[in-house]
């Protein structure tokens, strides 16, 4: 006989791990006990010794597929004698955590059951059992037990008691467990908040959609707004009502075989289409639909489109009904957090919806959809939300406990405890006093669950950033110590952190705009970066960024800008109509750039993107963030891809010029060579600079690794070309596959480096 108490850590609450273990002790005729803790989950068997060596061994082979662990601890104890096997109290414990799961994806039992007219759960919308359901939308805090989170106000009925309470039910210890009887329920809304009979919400939205009206649907994490993706006055009417120029709309679509009637799916992108986190996927699409087209406005002009699955029940009872794409986009006012509560969403989204299905299950925690890309190695995050917060980044060793405020854009914060990196869900851009309020609450919710207490805050050098203001202000309430990050700095360091790497290394951060050090405008950066510090070594020569965010809004300013100096420049312009002012106008701006009256210096890789594109005439004015720089990888796409050319350009440490190249493209402009053509030798002109850059570099440093970060390499096709030519120069290439490229990943980056820095 043995005793043996194994304390596992990880991913093993809300996951089906204590019916597992319950499950293996009784098949291996064992006696013991398991508890969760807010720390780990604690666990004794007693038995024959081979049994008990059994047990320790398909505790880590059999593991449930939820549930992962991180750390496991056994220890020989003294035999008691006792018999049978208890599932005992949940305990809390001062001080510890426990990794709190993701909300998941109906799992496939739950389906079947969704659709089996036999099930007692038969088409009820918010079924679910421990491997599947919401999780981190609706926990207040650990240990995760149901009066923590907002199932408090379902008492279970007596069969939904008797599942929870049977360890070999799927629904054992399932927290959010519910059915018709005793669980949430829908009700459907009118715009102006009055409720409205109907025998079947449901069923009634589903009209809704077919009809053509546009209906706001509380969801997991938040609410979507939906309509017909196949029809184009639905979709045209929620562009007009939502004010949303040209930004693409995310799809939901009834199954794979839908999607790929759409799009090309490879196994890999299916794989996580269909996976627990079941994220958006951009994914490429085909040229038609065959029987069914999708509208026009969804996606204008672009080759990409964003595409998730059903992922909780309701989704699917609709998706079933509607047997169609519908538009699931993220519903919120421009600018503004999505929406969660049933008040909120009638005061913010009455002039949008036609109608709205809601319920009465509180959405705790705002959670957007995740959005990803999958490439060659797997998936990487473009809006790390759903599925995949609160996950922590594992880091390569322990670090200081940090709360890292991030950027602005695509805001998230970052908190560290020990080896674990507890970055935020997708934030959205903090402009305004409600998403700083969400920020606040989330930042709140984090430092609760993870049981961290920062001893250290950074944030971003930009003294105009909401979240640097916030840092600075907690810094004085909390006389914590503050530690403002260069934003190329945090990119490089983020991009080590995702790698598990350490410097120095060649960072190459692009990127749109981020506050330098020199109070100019960075954007173009070739840094040597070792954690704790960094050395600007090579950037592109700055120009003048006419009236500051005007430009960025009409990058044919951006395009006069660079080219100014550039013989034949209006010839080229007048080619392409690139110039929609006044030719006043123009004197204006062209003033402007030579007096340097209100317009900052640029290095910006971004703006040189966007002042390619207005040059050829493809993108004037952006009606969403980087759409001209989008709409020119797009062009370059639907080149001949035999051109081989590129324009010359010579990479060097301080600043490069880049009057050749700009020389070289107005030559083929007035040489007629195609839009499409002379984008893709722009593209394959950038890449050249960046690796005969970052030869230049190991040429002065020795250093031979390089690590690409910054929003620009969300640009597939850029970075396709660049990866290829750092490597056949002999450099190992460090890509972002944790959290995101763009300023999402900030903040994990800017607290590695207050860590590094206050060792
Ligand atoms: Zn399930
Ligand atoms: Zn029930
Ligand atoms: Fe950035």
């Amino acid at each position: 006989m043995e005793r043996i108490r194994i304390t596992v850590k990880g991913v093993v609450q809300g996951v089906g791990f204590r019916p597992f273990v319950f499950r293996l002790a009784q098949e291996g005729g064992l006696s013991g006990s398991v508890r969760n803790t807010s720390g780990s989950v604690d666990i004794e068997v007693e038995g024959a010794a081979d049994k008990v060596a059994e047990f320790r061994r398909d505790l880590v082979a059999k593991l449930p597929p939820l549930a992962s662990i991180t750390d496991l601890m056994v220890a020989t104890v003294p035999v008691t004698g006792e018999t049978g096997f208890l599932i005992l109290e949940s305990r809390a414990q001062a001080g510890q955590f426990q990794l709190v799961s993701p909300d998941i994806a109906t799992c496939a039992d739950c389906r079947r059951e969704l659709f089996d007219p036999a099930d007692r759960r038969f088409g009820y919308p918010f079924t679910n059992c421990t491997n599947c359901g919401p999780r981190f939308t609706i926990i207040r805090d650990i240990p995760y037990d149901r009066p923590l989170t907002t199932m408090r106000p379902f008492p279970m009925c007596p069969e939904c008691q008797a599942e929870y309470g049977n360890p070999l039910d799927r629904r054992f210890h399932a927290q959010p467990n519910a059915c018709p009887v005793c669980g949430p329920k829908l009700t459907l809304l009118a715009p102006t908040g009055e409720r409205l009979e109907a025998p079947d919400p449901l069923l009634a939205a589903a009209a809704a959609l077919l009809s053509g009206s546009i209906v706001a649907l509380k969801g997991l994490g938040g609410f979507h707004l939906a309509c017909d993706a196949t029809r184009d006055a639905p979709v045209e009417l929620l562009r007009r009502r939502k004010g949303r120029g040209g930004k693409p709309f995310a799809l939901m679509m009834p199954d794979l075989e839908t999607v790929r009637r759409f799009c090309f799916v490879s196994e890999a992108e299916a794989e996580v289409m269909q996976s627990p986190a079941c994220p958006i996927v951009l994914l490429r699409r085909t040229t038609g639909g065959g029987a069914v087209e999708l509208a026009g406005g969804i996606a204008p002009g672009l080759s990409r489109l964003g595409v998730m699955l059903p992922y909780t029940p309701l989704h699917h009872l609709l998706m079933a009904q509607v047997a169609r794409p519908l538009v699931m986009t993220s519903a919120n006012l421009s600018e503004e957090p999505i929406v969660t509560d049933n008040a909120d969403g009638v005061a913010r989204l009455h002039a949008i919806a036609d109608l709205m299905l809601v319920h009465d299950r509180e959405i705790l925690t705002r959670c957007d959809d995740s959005v990803v890309i999958v490439d060659d190695k797997g998936m990487v995050p473009v809006r790390r939300a759903r599925g995949l917060a609160p996950y922590p980044i594992r880091l390569a060793r322990p670090v200081r406990s940090v709360l890292a405020c991030g950027g602005e854009e695509k805001s998230t914060f970052c908190l560290t405890r020990d080896r674990e990196a507890f970055v935020s869900q997708h934030i959205g851009d903090l402009e305004n006093a409600e998403t700083l309020a969400h920020f606040e609450a989330t930042a709140e919710l984090f430092r609760r669950l993870f049981r961290v207490a920062p001893e250290l805050l950074a944030c971003d050098m930009h003294p105009e950033y909401l979240s640097t203001k916030y840092a600075r202000e907690l810094a004085e309430r909390s006389a914590l110590p503050l530690v403002e990050v260069q934003h190329h700095h945090a990119h490089i360091a983020s991009c080590l952190a995702d790698n598990d790497a350490d410097g120095p290394v060649i960072g190459v951060a692009f990127d749109g705009t981020g506050y330098g050090t020199d109070g100019t405008i960075w954007g173009g950066e070739f840094l040597v970066v070792d954690p704790s510090s960094f050395e600007r070594v090579a950037w592109l020569e700055p120009v003048r960024l006419p009236g500051g965010a005007a430009s960025i809004r009409r990058p044919w300013r951006m395009a006069v800008s660079h080219l100014l100096k550039v013989p034949l420049w209006k010839e080229a312009f007048a080619r392409r109509g690139v110039v929609p002012a006044t030719d006043r106008e123009l004197q204006v701006l062209v003033q402007q750039i030579s007096s340097g009256l209100n317009s900052p210096m640029t290095s910006s890789a971004g703006r040189l993107f966007d002042a390619a594109s207005a040059a050829l005439g493809i993108c004037l004015e952006v009606r969403y963030e980087a759409q001209a720089a989008i709409e020119l990888e797009e062009a370059a796409l639907r080149a001949d891809p035999a051109d081989e050319r590129s324009y010359a350009v010579e990479g060097r440490c301080g600043p490069i010029e880049l009057g050749t190249l700009w020389g070289a493209l107005v030559q083929d402009i007035l040489s007629e060579v195609s839009t499409e053509t002379i984008a893709l030798r722009f593209h394959r002109s950038v890449a050249d600079l960046v690796a005969s850059t970052c030869a230049a570099v190991r040429a002065n440093t020795g250093l031979s690794r390089v690590a690409l970060s910054g929003g620009v390499f969300q640009n597939r096709l850029l970075t396709g070309l660049v990866v290829p030519r750092l490597s056949a120069l002999g450099f190992e290439v460090l890509r972002h596959r944790r959290v995101p490229c763009n300023d999402g990943g900030l903040s994990l980056g800017q607290a590695v480096i207050a860590d590094a820095l206050r060792r």
